[in-house]
């Protein structure tokens, strides 16, 4: 019995911290139900009141401390990783734009083209499409070719001008309609440029479809 306890004995700081194996856990627990020589040192242990400062306990100090410093290390580099992460997610959400689709947003009855009594063209906006931060324009060549925006287009070789409205990712995220009060008009072509323009149309980037909003009759 004496030996047994001398081998608890050199467990027992490890137990106390909780760093025993399994096994050997068991077997301290054991021996201290029945050993209350051993019993009565485990608490004292515990309670912080011995006084056995061998190197023991300082083995178990350097692990815990090498312990300390590896989680320090985790913990850093989740933080970096967390803090890059929201970085491109918010990059992302605000430096990249979305096109409006105009199924989902009603553009059917949120966006026309009328003309003034100078006869200069005008996009109109209301509703739905006020909420738009951008438009991009495109034109349509006569074989259907979207070739980008070219205000002075030739007429024989493009015969449409389209355009999108665009939003900022959060804008499209989020579920805030903000609109405004009155529609809003944008000058598309004065009546001089108007002579080179067929066709005005809505362009739903996303699905690749086109809605006439202007027809020269
Ligand atoms: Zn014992």
């Amino acid at each position: 019995m004496k030996h047994k306890c001398e081998v608890i004995s050199d467990l027992m700081p490890l137990y106390a911290e909780n760093l025993c194996s399994e096994e050997s856990s068991r077997i301290v627990a054991e021996h201290i139900a029945e050993c209350p020589d051993c019993c009565e040192k485990l608490k004292k242990m515990n309670t912080g009141i011995s006084v056995r400062a061998d190197k023991d306990i300082s083995v178990i100090r350097k692990i815990k401390k090498r312990i300390r410093i590896e989680k320090i290390a985790i913990t850093a580099a989740v933080g970096a990783a967390v803090i890059a992460g929201m970085w491109f997610t918010g990059f992302f959400l605000t430096n990249t734009t979305c096109n409006m689709d105009y199924e989902k947003y009603g553009l059917s009855e949120n966006v026309w083209v009328e003309e003034d009594e100078n006869g200069n063209i005008w996009f109109v906006g209301n509703d739905k499409a006020t909420v738009a931060d951008s438009f991009f324009s495109t034109v349509r060549d006569t074989d259907g070719n979207h070739m980008g925006y070219d205000k002075n287009f030739d007429s024989e070789s493009a015969n449409a001008y389209g355009l999108t409205l665009t939003q900022t990712r959060i804008s499209s995220l989020s579920p805030v309609d903000i609109k405004m009060l009155k529609p809003e008009r944008i000058l598309l072509f004065n009546k001089n440029e108007k002579e080179k323009i067929n066709e005005v149309f809505y362009f739903d980037a996303d699905n690749n479809k086109e809605y006439t909003l202007w027809k020269r009759s």
